[in-house]
């Protein structure tokens, strides 16, 4: 039985570093609970400790602790078999100081609202320090996408749209594809919301993001995280003396993200010793073909049975010597136990928060430099932005353009985040939280708080 699914948590008495008297008066003041496990409490203390060392103003700190709204609905489907189920789904709307509300929808059976609350909250700071005109937001519906049949999956997603219609908009909230969902379920929503809605303005299917290229959507979009992941491992790579040719890399998860890194990277000449995926876990010393086991995860649903590579456990896994290791399954999967296993140079976070406070304080004690999913994954909304572009503006634009405006973007976002991790002699995570609030508290001190 595979097992990389996240530890856990332990105790709070076991790791934790307390919180500060501040970041406790902030929890009071909004009403969040003071657990360490807690993952929106997780979340909101980094953030509040990028803001302690910059100084945001104590208004900014309340505001960006809790999101502006949180939309939970529940809706009826009728299966094949004739018989109904009761969905359960989520829209949260985080900040939109800088812009519409944007960020992914997750279909996934533990989906719950911290974990909805933390994704949208990181899209403010993703979207703040990749330079989009975009606040932050997320949803999900609690499906198991495999378990049910393509109509089945079509019927709920619509339904979801339906259920959020009058709370989403192209110039208002924009989903996107997140953890299980894809093309087609964007597809699905693009067609119900323009059915359903007067409001729509003139291309309504603008209200979504990561949609199939043959009905509005971007060239590029489907691997654009993978290759914002890549660019910027490649700006970062040198001050760690390393060069991509050169490195070896672990993937964690092979969905979407860990796919298109691992091909992209070994197009730079890196290679692939060793993946793992909830099916298992695989190594081969002399590099796994990231095409090859894509191909292979397509068809068969997972890694385990790649032929070319030996089936290992997973402290074998986390323990595999590599340049680079790259966590992009799902949130807090790099605990305690996993980051004193794991032996790399580099954690280049494609997934959201996959690391833990407590695990990133035992990573950084070994020396391993954490690049922050916030500036590392920021490639898939920043092309969701060029695909609204393209919408609004009834364009179609290039791979080649797209993947070039992409990486500047990507190189002025690891920019930033050097140049404020030099400015506040701090970790890249904590440099990349105070370029993306300092972008937030400009546009707070211009446009004021109503009334
Ligand atoms: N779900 C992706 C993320 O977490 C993309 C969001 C988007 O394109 O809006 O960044």
């Amino acid at each position: 039985m595979a097992t990389a699914t996240k530890s856990k948590p332990k105790s709070s008495s076991n790791g934790h570093a307390a919180f500060t008297q501040a970041q406790t008066t902030i929890f009071d003041q909004v009403d969040l609970p003071k657990d360490p496990d807690n993952l929106y409490t997780q979340t909101v203390s980094v953030m509040l400790h990028a803001a302690e060392m910059m100084n945001l103003p104590h208004y900014l700190q309340l505001i960006l602790a809790q999101p502006k709204n949180e939309i939970m609905v529940h809706f009826p489907v009728k299966m094949d078999n004739g018989k109904h189920e009761l969905f359960k789904g989520y829209r949260v709307q985080h900040n939109n100081a800088l812009g519409p509300y944007k960020g992914g929808l997750r279909f996934h059976p533990d989906v719950h609202l911290d974990d909805v609350k933390s994704l949208a909250f990181l899209m403010t700071m993703k979207c703040s320090l990749v330079g989009v005109p975009y606040g932050g937001g997320k949803g999900g519906i609690k499906v198991d996408s495999r378990k049910h049949s393509k109509t089945e999956m079509e019927h709920i997603v619509r339904r979801f749209t339906a259920a959020i219609a009058h709370n989403i908009g192209p110039d208002y909230d924009i989903p996107a594809p997140d953890v299980g969902s894809n093309s087609q379920h964007m597809a699905w929503i693009a067609d119900t919301y323009s059915f359903l809605s007067e409001i729509g303005g003139d291309n309504p299917a603008a209200v979504i993001t990561g949609k199939p290229v043959e009905y509005g959507g971007s060239l590029g979009r489907e691997k654009a995280t993978g290759q914002g992941v890549v660019d910027t491992l490649v700006e970062m790579l040198p001050e760690l003396k390393l060069k991509p040719e050169k490195c070896t890399f672990s993937v964690l998860g092979y969905g979407n993200v860990g796919s298109w890194s691992g091909k992209i990277f070994q197009d730079k000449g890196a290679k692939m010793i060793a993946v793992a995926d909830h099916t298992g876990f695989i190594r081969n010393d002399k590099g796994i073909d990231a095409f090859d086991l894509d191909v292979h995860v397509k068809k068969t649903g997972g890694v385990k049975g790649f032929a070319k590579a030996t089936s290992i456990s997973k402290e074998e896994f986390y323990k595999t010597k590599v340049d680079v290791f790259i966590p992009a399954a799902l949130e807090q999967m790099i605990q305690e136990p996993e980051a004193e296993m794991i032996t790399c140079r580099v954690v280049a976070e494609g997934a959201n928060a996959p690391t833990t406070p407590a695990g990133e304080r035992v990573l950084m004690a070994k020396g391993i430099e954490v690049l922050p999913a916030i500036l590392c994954n920021a490639g898939g909304v920043t092309v969701s932005y060029f695909e609204w572009v393209q919408n609004k503006t009834f364009q179609s634009w290039d791979l080649e353009y797209v993947d070039r405006e992409l990486n500047k973007h990507m190189v002025r976002a690891a920019q930033k985040t050097r140049k404020a991790r030099q400015e506040f002699k701090c970790d890249l995570r904590t440099a990349a939280y105070i370029a993306a609030l300092q972008r937030l508290k400009e546009a707070y001190e211009v446009r004021g708080i109503f009334p």
